[in-house]
């Protein structure tokens, strides 16, 4: 399980978390509807073990701020390692800000594009991950994105707290995931997990 840091007071947190039964691995960035500097930034990532950079990226409802996106994509690249991008009615500026950058590892978290977008960030070799909002009845968006993710880049999440209340509700989103696509939790959950390892180690 991949627990990410969104602001500096986090990153130390998120690893208070450790020593359970389960495996985690954690992740810092500064969330574009949270502050932080780039500076306190690569010293944490320079002095703790971190699996991945994010979340980043772009909010609707934060002003879109493409210097500290295009810094963090930088610390990414200099660390090899991969990011979680965060993208909320942003999807044309975050695509348009991605071309200017060599390709990267990375996941776009807690999907809510069209499943044209997810064509358009798997070409760029972003996993696509699916989270709580697929299980909405009438999230016709959604169901079609999460049909359309190609199996090597499918991922999935509670996005908790902010999604559904706890990491063990992923297992409902597994089943909505493969009732979409016609397969078996089991069959989605060793793939996810196949893809969430190649990608944060
Ligand atoms: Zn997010």
């Amino acid at each position: 399980m991949l627990v990410p840091g969104v602001e500096p007071a986090q990153w130390p947190r998120a690893r208070a978390l450790a020593g359970g039964a389960i495996t985690l691995r954690f992740a810092a960035g500064i969330h574009p509807r949270h502050a932080g500097s780039i500076e306190a930034l690569e010293a944490h990532v320079a002095r703790a073990r971190v699996h991945a950079i994010g979340e980043l990226g772009w909010d609707r409802a934060a002003p879109f701020d493409d210097a500290l996106v295009d810094a963090q994509l930088a610390l990414a690249r200099a660390a090899a390692l991969p990011v979680i991008l965060h993208v909320v009615g942003a999807h044309g500026h975050a695509l348009e800000r991605l071309r200017r950058h060599p390709p990267l590892a990375g996941v776009v978290h807690a999907f809510s594009g069209s499943a044209e977008l997810v064509r358009e960030y798997v070409r760029r070799g972003l996993a696509i991950s699916i989270g709580p909002s697929v299980l909405g009845a009438g999230a016709r968006r959604v169901h079609a994105a999460a049909r359309a993710v190609p199996d090597e880049a499918l991922l999935v999440e509670t996005d908790a707290p902010d999604g559904i209340a706890e990491p063990a509700d992923v297992a409902r989103v597994v089943a909505q995931v493969a009732h979409l696509r016609g397969r078996e939790p089991s069959a989605i959950a060793a793939l996810t997990h196949a893809n969430a390892a190649r990608l944060f180690g």
